[in-house]
């Protein structure tokens, strides 16, 4: 059996080990990627401490792919070896009704997703069901292609499909300085909303005005920042507030920063927060939940990137070994952007 390197989780809150593994094998209807570049991401820290349904271990994480095609299974009919990609990492079914509304991530019979139930990319070789890959154009690089299924693919899953953002729409940001938030802002701005950013850090307000923020908060120096949007929207408040943080406090903040009827969309989860259902009741809040992106999302991001209407943030490149350093650097939150993993 030929052996390859990978990242593998055994245990659940410990470092990931550096290990050979049996290079794998693609079965019908199935690619086998050499992976180029993988992005990294919080979610990775939520599988490596085991607070998301993940396979039993051990299990090879890595959900953010972009390769090359090494071999092809039977029936695979639309790429073959050479082919440059990128991985749409939920494996849906089709056929169900949300499948069929275009809902594919809340899809009824989910079959897994790669990086949770199925083994990731955190390795030299990832298989992936050939219905799963989306053609990686030549003018991006596969470092650029990684950020895009996740990062970017998440934003435009809210932004468009959920909060159906429109022109002249004011939106804020929470957490917009941080690696989805950058690429939120400039979507948003391509979709000709006015973005308030709030962040935390002189280095993230900085950030969010580089990449086109109308208005930038410091939630430490201005912690009743609502106020602070409804004086900027001339007491109408914000349409829309897309919310990156899931603190308590940046949910409260936050809802008392979104106008009547208007939205508050949490991306950032967690168990534990709460929502005032009063206030949402006498303001008519739209709570909006979103998961990930769908395929097409993906390959609606590409379109963005290729027009370079959104320019992909990498905060910093790592190799594959050094994973464990680059997950407590995105516990740090000191990243200006997206850790990707390079493996060219
Ligand atoms: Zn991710
Ligand atoms: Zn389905």
């Amino acid at each position: 059996m030929v052996k390859t390197k990978a990242m593998v989780l055994r245990e659940y809150k410990k470092p990931l080990m550096y290990e050979e593994v049996d290079k794998p094998a693609c079965g019908p209807g199935e690619v086998l990627l050499k992976v180029k570049a993988a992005g990294v991401c919080g979610t990775d820290l939520k599988i490596r401490d085991g607070l998301v349904p993940t396979k039993e271990l051990p299990l090879i994480p890595g959900h953010e792919v972009a390769g090359v095609v090494a071999d092809t299974g039977a029936d695979v009919k639309r790429f073959r070896e050479g082919d440059e990609v990128l991985v749409s990492f939920y494996i849906p079914c089709h056929r169900c009704r949300n499948c069929r509304q275009g809902r594919q991530t809340i899809c009824e019979q989910l079959k897994g997703r790669i990086g949770f139930e199925f083994d990731g990319g955190f390795a030299e070789y990832v298989v992936v069901p050939e219905d799963c890959l989306i053609s990686k154009p030549a003018a991006i690089t596969f470092q650029q292609a990684a950020v895009i299924p996740d990062a970017l693919g998440t934003c435009y899953h809210v932004l468009v499909r959920r909060a159906q953002v429109q022109k002249g729409d004011s939106l804020v940001i929470v957490g917009g300085g941080g690696g989805l938030g950058l690429h939120a802002l400039q979507m948003a701005k391509g979709l000709g909303a006015t973005v308030i950013g709030v962040d935390v850090s002189a280095e993230k307000l900085a950030l969010m005005q580089s990449y086109g923020a109308d208005l930038v908060i410091d939630g430490r120096e201005d912690p009743c920042w609502s106020k602070t949007v409804a004086d900027y929207t001339q007491g109408r408040r914000a349409d829309l507030v897309v919310n990156f943080v899931a603190h308590q406090a940046s949910i409260d903040e936050g809802l008392r920063a979104v106008g009547k009827g208007g939205k508050l969309a949490l991306v950032a989860y967690s168990k534990e927060v709460k929502f005032d259902a009063l206030y949402g009741h006498l303001n008519e809040i739209d709570l909006l939940s979103t998961r990930a992106a769908t395929k097409a999302d993906i390959q609606e991001c590409l379109k963005l990137v290729l027009a370079q209407k959104v320019e992909p943030v990498i905060g910093a490149v790592i190799r594959l070994k050094d994973l464990n350093d680059g997950l407590q650097m995105i516990k740090e939150g000191k990243l200006k952007g997206r850790l990707v993993i390079d493996l060219e």
